[in-house]
């Protein structure tokens, strides 16, 4: 049988304090992240951008590291 395609890791980013629903400000809204993941098997180093979703987490797109690794990462995320 087929390896099923693994899910593209999801990142919740650390939120500090505000987490206010303002619909009104969109201006200030950051929406964009600059997310490194390093991979704790092989050492591999990946550096992405990831988007906010309305879940409050961060989509990179990023599914797995070339060593076939694809849950065990350290993971930094900063806004842009
Ligand atoms: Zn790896």
């Amino acid at each position: 049988m087929a390896k099923a395609k693994p899910e593209p890791l999801v990142l919740k980013p650390a939120v500090s304090g505000n987490t206010k629903t303002d619909r009104g400000e969109s201006s200030v809204k950051t929406n964009r992240y600059k997310v490194v993941i390093r991979c704790r098997r092989c050492g591999e180093r990946f550096i992405l951008r990831g988007r906010m979703t309305k879940e409050g987490k961060v989509e990179t797109g990023f599914r797995q590291c070339l060593c076939d690794n694809d849950s065990d990462f350290d993971i930094r995320i900063e806004e842009l």
